[in-house]
């Protein structure tokens, strides 16, 4: 795609940015640690970072979705774990607000999200119900002015920092399937709600992730989300923006791991020559680069067909999730073979990335369930 001045000109900024804050320091603690950076988080936050895709009106910067998926992958080829602390607010905790909150609910809870005061995270999958996201079994009950929640969400990325949490429940039982879901937004603060322990993950190590738990916590009517019983649309809706982030995701990890095997194969000897003048690890590199040169024009076209409210949207970002999350994890695979055993050694980038890249085919959908909603868009 050939961008205009502007976009080019938000690549650079948040480029620089990336290549000045996200230092190796920090990048070596977050993975040591696993722990949230607020430092960054606050840093970012002042940048415009956190409400790039937000309206101005409520506290964000307004832009399109093309700004957003070249600023995402721009911070994820220095940094897979920060560039999702930028991302939330602007996809799965602010996504379900832009798209059924009322004023008061933008006003409360999406202008400190756009500004980073507040953090707001989404929950859907639960124990038993991942793929099968419609089976969720946590209820929502109808008492006076209120509703009772109870129930278990598994895999909450950023619980454990959130302020607030839009939950998925079942509202009317005696509806099947994904019918009779309600969205909630719920406060962390409230009596009931607790976490389960910080699970330990293979990578996106310092963005913690927990089971958010619900036992009889009484949230007040006025946090429906939405229309009752027609939340599962809204989670839908907003994966499918959901699942261009991880898209624009995965092509940043691909280049980072492309640069690095790039700059690793022209220093390594071996035979008496550069790695790189062997035909074999050549043609690796023409592999990465073509299939990584594809799946941005994907996610690009599909970033262009969200900003037009395309019909072909929504399969449109599948089709890029799909292909360039199947492809990060090709690209990085190749980058830790062309290191040999210095690509199994923590001291190098591409041991780090390849773990990261290794949820973007799970998150936000997996690859099998993209092929499902491909597959349905052709043979309906
Ligand atoms: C680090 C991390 C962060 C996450 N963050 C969040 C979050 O913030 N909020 C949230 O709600 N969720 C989050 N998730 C959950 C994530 O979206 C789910 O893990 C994912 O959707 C898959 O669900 P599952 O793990 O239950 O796998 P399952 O659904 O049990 O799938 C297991 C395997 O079966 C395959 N499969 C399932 N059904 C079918 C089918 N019909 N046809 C073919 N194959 C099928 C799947 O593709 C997969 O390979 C996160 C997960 C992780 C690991």
């Amino acid at each position: 795609m050939i961008f205009s001045e502007k976009h080019e000109l938000i690549r650079k900024l948040v480029r620089d940015f990336a290549e000045k804050e996200f230092t190796s320091d920090i990048l070596d603690e977050l993975d040591e640690t696993g722990e949230f950076n607020w430092e960054m988080h606050r840093k970012m936050a002042a940048a415009g970072f956190m409400g790039t895709k937000i309206p101005k009106e409520y506290g964000g910067q307004g832009s399109d979705y093309l700004s957003y998926v070249i600023m995402i992958e721009e911070l994820a080829r220095i940094s897979p774990v920060l560039s999702l602390y930028a991302n939330t607010s602007n996809s799965l905790g602010g996504g379900p607000l832009l798209l059924a909150g009322n004023e008061g609910q933008l006003q409360k809870y999406l202008v400190p999200a756009a500004k980073g005061e507040k953090i707001l995270v989404f929950a859907l999958t639960e124990p038993g119900a991942g793929s099968d996201a419609g089976g969720t079994s946590t209820t929502a009950v109808v008492d006076g002015d209120y509703f009772v929640m109870n129930g278990r969400k598994t895999f909450i990325s950023g619980a454990p920092m959130a302020d607030y949490c839009i939950v998925f429940a079942k509202t009317d039982p005696s509806q099947k399937g994904a019918r009779g879901i309600s969205a909630f937004i719920v406060d962390m603060k409230l009596p009931g709600v607790s976490l389960g322990k910080d699970e330990k993950k293979m990578g996106i190590l310092g963005y913690p992730t927990c089971d958010v738990i619900l036992e009889d916590v009484r949230v007040h009517k006025s946090d429906l989300l939405g229309e009752l019983n027609k939340g599962f649309a809204n989670a839908m809706k907003t994966l499918d923006g959901g699942r261009l982030g991880v898209a624009a995701q995965s092509c940043g990890v691909a280049q980072a791991c492309l640069d690095e095997a790039v700059k690793y194969a022209k220093e390594r000897k071996q035979f008496g020559r550069r790695i790189a003048d062997f035909q074999g690890i050549s043609f690796m590199i023409a592999d990465m680069a073509t299939e990584l040169a594809a799946a941005k024009e994907l996610v690009y076209n599909a970033a262009v067909l969200k900003d037009k409210n395309s019909k072909e949207a929504a399969v449109a970002c599948s089709i890029a999730k799909y292909f360039a999350s199947e492809m990060c994890n090709r690209v990085a695979a190749k980058a830790v073979q062309i290191h040999g055993g210095y690509g199994y050694i923590k001291d190098y980038r591409v041991e780090r990335l390849y773990r990261d890249a290794r949820i973007m085919t799970i998150y936000e959908g997996t690859s099998q369930v993209q092929q499902m909603v491909i597959a349905a868009s052709l043979l309906k």
